[in-house]
């Protein structure tokens, strides 16, 4: 058994940031769930209203199990709202509801990012299935052939990552604007709490990235010849 300190402080340095990451959007909703818009809407309403606004009217919104458990599914053209955000009339919640509307208006206005993440969905999972074999060993035992597919695989999760933050991103920035353009969140104090619940989501995207583009660089390296593994 070998371990490279490099190795270890990719896999600590990774993991800090995401368990950062995810405590401060978790954090800055239990916040800010608390924090009712003065609009009185609900998260559902908000969603429906900027549908309407967009001419969209073949995607159903749903309430779903779940804390932050909100998405919204391409493929079944549905958007899906945790019963927190769904019923909830939070500055949260609206952000929530209209950072998701952002992913269906990239649909239907078939925004590139998105239909090349969608269309990368596939090989990613593939990708994420076979990582967990070469940590258990496979990679040590024939490095030579397992090697160059270790860095493959970490190459085509962090390509998705990086295709994530621009979808991930215009989402937010979408619900931004319309949440200013239609008076839901007032500016101020009610803006600044829903800025920080999205901004505070995004930030767990651009940390998976991180994530993934050290590690294939990690590994990139160790082909090239750059650490030796004995
Ligand atoms: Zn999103």
């Amino acid at each position: 058994m070998y371990f490279d300190p490099l190795y270890l402080l990719i896999v600590f340095g990774t993991m800090a940031l995401s368990v950062f990451a995810s405590w401060r959007v978790k954090s800055a909703y239990a916040r800010y769930s608390q924090v009712p818009a003065r609009s009185g809407l609900t998260g559902a309403q908000m969603a429906q209203r900027i549908l309407d606004l967009n001419g969209i009217r073949d995607v159903v919104i749903r309430p779903t199990r779940g804390v932050l458990s909100d998405h919204y599914d391409p493929s079944n053209k549905q958007l899906m709202l945790s019963e927190e955000n769904y019923y909830g009339t939070s500055v949260a919640a609206l952000g929530v509801s209209a950072h998701e509307c952002g992913h269906a208006i990239q649909h239907q206005q078939l925004y590139a990012p998105l239909q090349w993440r969608m269309a990368a969905v596939g090989i990613t999972t593939i990708a994420g299935q076979i990582i967990p074999f070469m940590g258990m060993g496979l990679l040590w035992l024939m490095p030579k052939v397992f090697l160059p597919i270790t860095a493959l695989c970490f190459g085509i999760v962090m390509v998705f990552q990086l295709i994530t933050l621009p979808v991930e991103f215009d989402a937010t920035a979408r619900a931004k604007r319309v949440l200013a353009s239609t008076g839901a969140v007032a500016p101020g104090a009610e803006t600044a709490a829903m800025s920080s619940v999205l901004d505070a989501a995004a930030l767990t995207y651009v940390a998976a990235f991180i994530s993934a583009l050290a590690q294939f660089l990690y590994y990139v390296m160790i082909m090239l010849g750059g650490r030796r593994n004995d």
